[in-house]
């Protein structure tokens, strides 16, 4: 018994059930008693008034006549015998057991059954008044009534003492016909009792099923689901009864719990990212302090990147190289070698300055990373024995990175780093030293590059002497220098004498030459502080500082005579058998005061030597400047050509 409805299907039908079959039958069983309590007294009075009826007639004729009376009591019994339903016998049986009187006549004489029985109770009697025995009714069976007779009223006829008690009549009754209608009755009351409270059974648990049960059981299910977790179920509402109402608190409940558990899985989603954060964080300051050292070298890199490229000269690009390095990088001990066109490392800058070609390890290690153009790495100097093959007591110790200046593929020379701890170089900073080396080696490419830019643009490309341009550069310094500290400075033109001639005999490939062969020569023949240029076609120029006038003039002289001293190749020779020239000195500030006028009147002096047959050298004398054949400046038209 699980259900609800059932439960009160057998709490409700059980007891009404119990109810109506106990009233019907204590109903059943009262009006049993009644009519059975009816049926013996009507049996007894009527044994009383057959038994009086034996007395009237002993009082009007005794004797004979009492039996004659007997007879007709008798026969009026039996002639109406139909009248008396309930009676079933009637009997007078004497005090011997023989039946004197019978409605079946067939008995009359005969002993009676069960004749102990009836003369036991008989003799019970002590009087002949009643009480009769009353042998109660049996179902189906009927009852029997007991009466003695005799006494006073029978003396008449019965004369003697025996005679007192002269029998006993003897009444048996039917069970009545209306107690078995109303047993009946009864009976189908009774069925009709059960059928009622099957039907109402059947329709309250059809009623409880529907109404009660089910609607339960989709709730309890409901419940059951949301038990497992399933907090998206919800209960039906459909009704306004209480059970209708359960499932709304039930859905709010629900709604509410699912709230809850939202903010439960909210709360554990910001649990387990919290847990994570946790755990990762570790990691993650790891990381960030990575980053931040990489940003650090990301910066260093570009400041090294903008100090770098700040200057294209070289010995600036490595001075700043060698400050900001060791600075940043915590090197105490650096220094930049470069290598020279001899193929030899040559330290160029070092930190601290004396630090030199470093040790003999070191330098070992430098030659190396130069050959391999790859780094190398000693984590410990004073163990080492890939460099230093005879370990030596006064061996500095720490740890040693050389890194390789790699431009496009070749080696420029090699950055050296020391430490004094070992092992003080981590992977990374290897790492970031060779993109600090690829910097470097970039500023000093581009340094080289720029170097040579230079020279080429000051350079006169077929004779490798310095042209007009950086004449002109050297001549103003010279100039400001002399008139700031009152010096000498001498400029001394040259000019190839009959050139075109030797080109149009010789061909221009042989002139050529002898400008290189001429340039050669001169650039031989003067000191290193002097600079000579080629000035323009086959001319030349030759700045002499803090030389006097006099001085100049010999230097000419000289120049001249060397030129017209040697042979020159491919037989190009001038008409005179040699390759001559014109020279002519001015002096500031002997002749001039500034630069122009300083030309201009050197100029003057070689166009006086053309004048004067060429193949000599001449000083500024006043004059020569406004000579009518000179037609302008530098750019003179020498005469005879
Ligand atoms: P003078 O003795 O008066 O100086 O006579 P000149 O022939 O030397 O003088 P001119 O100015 O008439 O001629 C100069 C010549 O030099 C003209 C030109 O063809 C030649 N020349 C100039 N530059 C070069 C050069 O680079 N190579 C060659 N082969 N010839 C050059
Ligand atoms: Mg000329
Ligand atoms: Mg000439």
């Amino acid at each position: 018994m699980r259900s609800v409805g059932s439960k009160l299907l057998f709490a409700v039908t059980l007891p009404a059930l119990v109810a109506a079959l106990t009233g019907v039958l204590v109903l059943w069983e009262q009006t049993d008693r009644a009519m059975r309590h009816a049926s013996e007294t009507e049996a007894i009075q009527l044994a009383r008034f057959i038994a009086t009826s034996f007395n009237t007639v002993d009082e009007v004729a005794p004797g004979a006549r009492a039996r004659a009376a007997h007879r007709a009591v008798t026969h009026a019994i039996r002639a109406d015998w139909s009248t008396l339903t309930v009676v079933s016998d009637l009997r007078i049986i004497d005090r011997d057991g023989v039946v004197r009187w019978s409605r079946r006549i067939e008995e009359e004489d005969k002993p009676a059954a069960h004749a102990d029985r009836i003369r036991a109770v008989t003799q019970q009697t002590v009087n002949f008044a009643p009480p009769s025995s009353w042998l109660p009714l049996q179902r189906g069976t009927g009852g029997e009534v007991l009466l003695p007779l005799g006494g006073i009223a029978c003396a008449g006829c019965h004369t003697n003492e025996s005679t007192l008690r002269t029998g006993t009549l003897q009444l048996t009754v039917d069970e009545p016909s209306v107690r078995t209608q109303v047993s009946d009755a009864f009976r189908r009351a009774l069925s009709l009792v059960m059928l009622f409270v099957v039907v109402v059974g059947l329709a309250l648990g059809l009623a409880l099923h529907f109404l009660l049960g089910r609607p339960v059981r989709r709730l309890a299910k409901a419940m059951g689901r949301a038990e497992q977790g399933d907090v998206l179920v919800r209960a039906a509402e459909g009704d306004r009864d209480e059970i209708a109402r359960l499932g709304k608190a039930f859905n709010r409940m629900l709604a509410r719990l699912t709230e809850l558990k939202a903010a439960e899985i909210d709360n554990q989603r910001d649990l387990e990212r919290a847990r994570l954060e946790l755990a990762m964080k570790p990691e993650l300051e790891r990381v960030n302090k990575h980053l931040r050292a990489k940003v650090d070298e990301l910066q260093l890199l570009f400041e090294n990147a903008r100090t770098l490229s700040s200057t294209l000269a070289l010995d600036e690009v490595l001075e700043r190289t060698t400050r900001a390095l060791p600075a940043h990088l915590e090197v105490p001990r650096f220094s930049l070698m470069l290598l020279g066109a001899d193929g030899r490392l040559e330290v160029r800058t070092a930190t601290p300055a004396d630090l030199a070609s470093a040790t003999d390890a070191a330098a070992a290690a430098c030659r190396h990373a130069a050959i391999t153009a790859k780094s190398v790495y000693v984590p410990d100097l004073a163990a080492d024995t890939r460099f230093r093959p005879h370990p030596h007591p006064d061996a500095p110790t720490g740890s040693l990175l050389v890194v390789p200046l790699v431009h496009g593929g070749a080696v420029l020379g090699v950055l050296n780093f020391q430490r004094p701890q070992v092992a003080d170089f981590s992977g990374d900073e290897i790492e970031f030293f060779t993109a600090v080396a690829s910097q470097a080696a970039m500023a000093v490419k581009n340094a080289r590059l720029h170097e040579q830019t230079v020279a080429l643009s000051v350079t006169d490309p077929l004779t490798q002497v310095p042209n007009r341009r950086f004449l002109f550069g050297q001549l103003e310094s010279e100039v400001a220098r002399a008139q700031r500290f009152g010096t000498p400075v001498s400029l001394i033109m040259i000019d190839i004498d009959h050139f075109k001639k030797l080109n149009d005999r010789a061909g221009h490939p042989a002139g050529d030459e002898v400008l290189r062969q001429v340039a050669a020569l001169l650039g031989r023949s003067v000191r290193r502080v002097d600079t000579l240029a080629r000035y323009g076609g086959e001319e030349f120029a030759v700045l002499l500082p803090q030389v006097p006038r006099t001085e100049a003039l010999d230097v000419a002289e000289k120049l001249r005579a060397i030129v017209a001293g040697t042979p020159m190749p491919n037989g190009a020779e001038q008409p005179l058998g040699k390759i001559t020239i014109s020279v002519g000195v001015a002096t500031l500030p002997d002749d001039a005061k500034d630069q122009e006028t300083l030309v201009d009147r050197a100029d003057a002096a070689l166009y006086a030597s053309k004048r004067g047959g060429r193949d000599r050298a001449s000083a500024f004398s006043p004059g020569m400047e406004v000579h009518p054949a000179r037609e302008r400046g530098p750019q003179r038209k020498p005469p005879g050509s």
